[in-house]
């Protein structure tokens, strides 16, 4: 499969090409230059089929060309070794809890699916050029991002991993998620907004003196091995709906799917996925205060702007990079886009009041990620539809604001009270790209 960049400024790359640089020369994306629909008969059985059997089909029809069999079977299997289960929290509105990975956010299923591709790619390239070359990887974090890319690639060899996070933006225990592991990760505490620490990444890899001096990739979701795995939990969403309707002896409703989006990563994979024929009938992409895409849908326009803190802090992006992937995925076209699309921005307040009212008429505790996709589902949500809303992290993760919120004492799941017994070790640095190069180079 060739990959193209979103800025069309830049030379076609393979798989290989694509995931070990992350970026294209021009800044661009990479997007895949065909899109294969699966086979209806994939479509028919896919109600009998299991989590990793499912990812294995998806992966084959993305990456099946460049990847073998045995090698890609094993890197998905591996992957996914934790399930997305979906959850009825009332009526016909389902949560697909994506937070049961190592982590405990979505972002593990992109993060060690990108690890174990990028160490397939590098034995590969060690076989031909006999050079055992150091790579690094960098990573900018709203909070998630740090973690499960940190843990994806924690201790493997060859790789050098740099997680540039948002000093004092995110919460205390994402943070000792990223600063307590050592070894081959180095965590970098950016005196700015993510937005800032997204620029110095993207900075980094246009430097040419740096990139002389150190091989560099991204592990953001502009990597396409981080973004596109994602498309395998929204058929296995389906999957499971489909099955719960067929032994009820029910015809499946249409199916309305809702993403809390900052970056766009994650609502992408799910528009990638509809385009290799998953019938989601549409999408809902929840914002927080940050509401640049909501905007757009409005009016048109795309007008990035810095990003405002706010209590669902992993989606606090203001310029989310995977625009241009979905610019690019419907033809710059923004009634296609629309028609597709449905927006949803809420205040702290309205965010909190839903996790309120979620957990008192039906028990279930919504993050404040999460509580943003339920609302926005809920809201637009036909009683003929059913709906799911992505529930991207565990409340956990955010124990201090959703114990405010809802005045409770969350338990923290063993995996995550582990992060927190070590010791935070981080650089400082400023948002200026000089200081974060002066530091690169001397590494
Ligand atoms: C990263 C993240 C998001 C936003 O996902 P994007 O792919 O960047 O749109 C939403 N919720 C949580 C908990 C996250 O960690």
């Amino acid at each position: 499969m060739q990959y193209y960049s979103t800025n069309g400024k830049a030379p076609i790359a393979d798989l290989q090409k694509a995931v070990v640089k992350g970026l294209a020369e021009d800044k661009g994306l990479y997007m895949p230059e065909k899109i294969k629909t699966l086979p209806q008969s994939f479509f028919d059985n896919i109600q009998d089929m299991t989590f990793q059997e499912i990812a294995y089909n998806v992966a084959s029809a993305f990456f099946g060309e460049d990847v073998d069999a045995e090698s890609l079977k094993t890197i998905v299997y591996d992957t996914l070794s934790f399930d997305c289960p979906v959850v009825n929290v009332n009526d016909n509105i389902y949560s697909l809890e994506l937070f049961h990975g190592p982590t405990l956010a979505f972002k593990d299923v992109g993060a060690r699916f990108m690890a174990r591709l990028l160490q397939y790619f590098l034995k590969k390239q060690q076989g031909e050029t006999k050079s055992a070359e150091q790579v690094n990887v960098l990573v900018a974090t709203s909070g998630d991002t740090g973690s499960a890319v940190a843990n994806g690639f924690l201790g493997v060899d060859g790789i050098h991993v740099y997680v540039l996070y948002p000093k004092g933006k995110v919460s205390p225990i994402q943070e000792c998620q990223f600063t307590t592991l050592g070894k081959n990760i180095t965590a970098v505490e950016v005196d700015g907004v993510f937005d800032d620490c997204q620029a110095l990444v993207k900075s980094a890899f246009m430097d040419d003196e740096l990139n002389r001096h150190m091989r560099l990739t991204s592990a953001n979701s502009i990597n396409v091995a981080r973004f596109l795995p994602q498309a395998f939990y929204y058929f296995n969403a389906y999957a499971r709906l489909k099955k719960q309707y067929m032994d009820a002896q029910k015809p499946m409703p249409d199916f309305v799917v809702c993403t809390p989006s900052g970056n766009f990563g994650n609502i992408c994979a799910g528009l990638f996925a509809k385009r290799m024929g998953l019938p989601v009938k549409r999408f809902v992409a929840a914002n927080n205060a940050n509401s640049v895409f909501y905007e757009y849908l409005q009016t048109g326009k795309y007008c990035p702007r810095p990003s405002v803190q706010t209590i669902a802090n992993a989606m606090d992006v203001g310029d989310p990079s995977n625009f241009a992937r979905v610019y690019a995925l419907y033809n710059k076209e923004w009634e296609a886009i629309r028609k597709d699309i449905s927006g949803a921005t809420y205040t702290n307040g309205q965010i909190a009041d839903t996790m309120r009212q979620v957990y008192k008429n039906t028990g279930y505790v919504c993050d404040p990620h999460g509580a943003c996709g339920y609302r926005a589902l809920s809201e637009r949500i036909q009683p003929e539809e059913v709906g799911v809303f992505l529930e991207t992290a565990h409340p956990a993760k955010f124990k201090q604001t959703v114990d405010e919120i809802l005045a409770s004492d969350i338990e923290i799941p063993a995996k995550l009270r582990a992060f927190m017994q070590g010791e935070k070790q981080s650089e400082p640095m400023t948002k200026d790209f000089a200081d974060f190069k002066a530091y690169l180079m001397k590494q």
